[in-house]
């Protein structure tokens, strides 16, 4: 075991030894044995979200946004137009992607904490009958904040009209059922709540729309469309795989799976949540978010008011006792976070807190 420290951060994350040690095989990329890890792996997938029926799962290479644009790319027309629903910072990406690539968007912008309605969605798509998608992050993991995705995706669909989400912090933590919530395309990554390492993202794409797409992407490497055809022909990926990513996603899942899938992360996560929020309150810390609308992820906290309290200096202590804590992403107050996802459980997350109180008592720290 490594003395590194614990990331109770929303990705890279903490990873078992079992995960780490699947990455000590070389693999080729066009070999039979790689191709059944990804066949595999894009079977898996596709049995947490329930899409076996209605949805192709596409994996490509790189980081999760790699993979949003990927998908907003191939799967929106280039006279479409995109709604995108704004509560945070990665709300704000989605909509910097449709102007890179030259898509008509508009936004709808709540406060940071404040989730999206779907009866505000419901009068945005009546005001515009011009859009044609609607882009939503589940869980806006620039606070923690979860948004009403069955209810979204219920009016946009009553709307005749395509949903996009960017699930990257939820997905395989918080259930979302494809036969039950419908959406044209789900983003998430390797390496958050699956608890693989980082360099993958994997679109579940419904299928009409996907087979629809062709010749819609800007790109030749972030073509979805293609990736899908080429990996439908030949079992392997379009362009070099990241063959080690893939090998960790791989047991990942096994470890997921032997855990109890879906409601033993999503209940080991709830309980790290709990335990990071009693024992933060204990300290005097408040949280940004409503106990009501804070996903079990992550967990925005308000700063010390204290003189004496500067971030970097108290980042640098409590990594210096193992454990590597995330900086605020607010602009108008002065936060911080703290994960609750990856490998890591109740016991973890109180000795991080415990470490958080000795860093305080060492700043002198006393008004939180
Ligand atoms: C992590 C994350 C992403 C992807 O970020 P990358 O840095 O590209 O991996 C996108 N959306 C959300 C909500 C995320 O949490």
């Amino acid at each position: 075991m490594s003395n590194a420290p614990l990331l109770l951060t929303p990705g890279p994350l903490t990873t078992s030894a079992r995960t780490r040690n699947a990455m000590l095989t070389d693999w080729g990329s066009w070999d039979r044995d790689f191709n059944q890890l990804t066949a595999s792996l894009c079977e898996q997938l596709l049995g947490i979200v329930n899409g076996h029926a209605s949805h192709q799962c596409v994996p490509l290479q790189g980081s999760g946004t790699f993979a949003v644009e990927a998908a907003i790319g191939t799967l929106v027309p280039r006279d479409g137009k995109v709604l995108v629903l704004i509560n945070g910072a990665y709300g704000q990406r989605l909509a910097k992607i449709c102007k890179v690539l030259g898509r008509d968007f508009s936004t709808f912008q709540t406060a940071e904490d404040q989730p999206t309605t779907a009866a505000a969605v419901d009068d945005l798509l009546r005001a515009d009958p011009r859009v044609t998608h609607v882009a939503l992050i589940h869980c806006e993991t620039s606070t923690g904040i979860l948004n009403p995705l069955a209810e979204i995706a219920e009016v946009v669909a009553r709307h005749g009209k395509h949903l996009i989400i960017d699930a990257m912090s939820s997905f395989g933590a918080l259930p979302i059922d494809a036969a039950k919530v419908p959406f044209t395309a789900l983003i998430a990554a390797s390496g958050k709540c699956l608890e693989g390492v980082p360099g993958m993202g994997f679109v579940f794409a419904e299928k009409h729309a996907l087979a629809a797409a062709e010749g819609n992407s800007h790109s030749l490497a972030m073509d979805l469309h293609d990736q899908h055809a080429y990996m439908s022909k030949t079992g392997q990926w379009r362009f070099t795989p990241p063959t080690h990513v893939v090998a960790a996603l791989h047991e990942a899942l096994r470890q997921y799976h032997e855990e109890g899938g879906l409601a033993a992360r999503q209940q080991r996560y709830a309980e790290n949540c709990v335990a990071l929020l009693e024992a933060m309150a204990a300290l005097g810390f408040r949280s940004f978010l409503d106990a009501g609308i804070q996903a079990p992820i992550i967990v925005t906290f308000h700063a010390p008011r204290d003189s004496r309290y500067q971030f970097k200096d108290f980042y640098e202590r409590v990594k210096a006792k193992g454990y590597i804590l995330y900086p605020g992403k607010l602009t108008e107050v002065e936060t911080f976070r703290v994960g609750c996802i990856g490998c890591v459980d109740p016991d973890g997350m109180r000795a991080a807190v415990d470490a958080v109180a000795q860093v305080l008592g060492e700043m002198n720290v006393t008004e939180i």
